[in-house]
């Protein structure tokens, strides 16, 4: 299958538009990275170094002013109300009854401690109860800044691969309603003639042999006709092949107008058609005689329309108006005895040879069972 079987315009609008979405997706998401640098990093790094001694040196001040007797709450009390200051943040570590190491708001690592920018030991009297540690924020600033733009390219990524998904699924979407359409076509065309839209003679055959065989199953009678264009090879001759053509679509479609919904037709040759009729309802309760009469009255009605409606149709060839005749041939199966497909259509064809022989534009009925024709018009 060839790409350019596909919708091109279709994809192409797709394909644009995702590569739209994607560029504005891709500059939204560099302008917030720019923008959390510039807030978060850059402002903050140029003076918070100036600052931060500064900050710091204040903190330890106020911390020995204002915590007179460290108890743990005075402490903690202070903690929060410094942690407010920008880019700095302060904590105090201390060691309890048992000699682990805390911090005012739980426990505390080794790594806590020594990443801190400065370290204030607090004494009370000549005793050490523990240490202000004041953090310079930068650093972590840094280390989000890292994550960020980890998680810029994360996205970045996931997004191009949700976009070659979403690519894939239509392509294959496209692929795959086109390979489904061919299908039905290829299928299609299997069955049916591709000028008239009729089905093939090989269809047909294969359907009245199941049909048949349905038959003998719930004894229920079939009616066949074959038809035959008259002289239709002088007509080809006279008005060309292109009107001759015609001439055959407009033929199959009268016949297909004229039949019963249940009917089959099928183009059986060139200028040859044939028509399966089934028996319409199923009605049990009549006999099988009965009904054999009942699609064989049917079946001629059906015959005896088309025909008069072939002979009063003017074709239009050229500035002329041409009207044609057709032959025909009908028999039956009545459902019950052993009958084979090729009797069946060998005794339609019989009776239509019937009609040509008696002059065309004619319908003749060949019963096989007293292998009598009857000519009816
Ligand atoms: P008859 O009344 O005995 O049936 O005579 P006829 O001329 O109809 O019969 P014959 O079998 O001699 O000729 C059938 C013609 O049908 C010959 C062929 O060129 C024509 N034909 C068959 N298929 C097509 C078709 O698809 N298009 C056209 N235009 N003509 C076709
Ligand atoms: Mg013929
Ligand atoms: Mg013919």
């Amino acid at each position: 299958m060839k790409l350019s079987l596909l919708k091109t315009k279709y994809i192409a609008y797709v394909l644009a538009l995702i590569i739209i979405g994607g560029f504005l997706f891709n500059v939204l998401i560099t302008r917030q990275g720019t923008i959390m640098h510039k807030y978060f990093i850059e402002t903050p790094t140029t003076y918070n170094i100036e600052r931060a001694e500064r900050l710091t040196e204040s903190i330890y001040k106020s911390f020995k002013q204002e915590i007179s007797s460290p108890t743990l709450e005075n402490i903690r009390v202070f903690i929060d109300k410094y942690n407010d200051i920008p880019f700095l943040s302060v904590n105090f570590v201390y060691r309890d009854d048992k000699g682990i190491m805390k911090s005012v708001d739980g426990e505390v690592k080794e790594i806590d401690i020594l990443s801190a920018e400065y370290v204030y030991p607090i004494k009370q009297g000549s005793r050490e109860i523990g240490t202000l540690l004041v953090y310079d924020i930068n650093k972590e600033y840094k280390k989000g800044l890292q994550e960020y733009s980890n998680m810029l390219n994360v996205t970045r990524i996931f997004f191009g691969i949700l976009l070659f998904l979403l690519l894939s699924i239509l392509i294959f979407h496209e692929y795959s309603s086109k390979i489904e359409k061919e299908k039905i076509l290829a299928e299609y065309q299997a069955v049916h003639d591709g000028l008239t839209g009729l089905y093939t003679q090989k269809y047909f055959k294969e359907f009245l042999e199941r049909e048949i065989d349905r038959s003998k199953r719930y004894n229920r009678p079939l009616s066949l006709i074959m038809c035959d264009v008259d002289y239709f090879k002088q007509f080809n001759d006279t008005y060309g092949h292109l009107a001759g053509d015609k001439a055959l679509q407009e033929v199959s479609r009268i016949i297909q107008e004229n039949v019963r919904t249940s009917d089959i037709v099928a183009r059986y040759g060139g200028e040859e058609f044939a028509i399966l009729l089934m028996e319409a309802g199923l009605e049990e309760a009549k006999s099988v005689v009965t009904r054999l009469k009942s699609l064989t009255d049917q079946a001629l009605e059906v015959a005896t329309r088309i025909k008069d409606k072939i002979e009063h149709t003017k074709i239009d060839v050229d500035d002329k108006q041409i009207t044609l005749t057709i032959s025909m041939g009908l028999s039956y199966y009545d459902g019950v005895s052993e009958y084979k497909l090729e009797y069946f259509i060998s005794a339609a064809d019989h009776a239509l040879y019937e009609s040509k022989n008696s002059g065309r534009n004619t319908i003749t009925i060949f019963d096989p069972k007293t292998k009598e024709f009857t000519k009816i018009s």
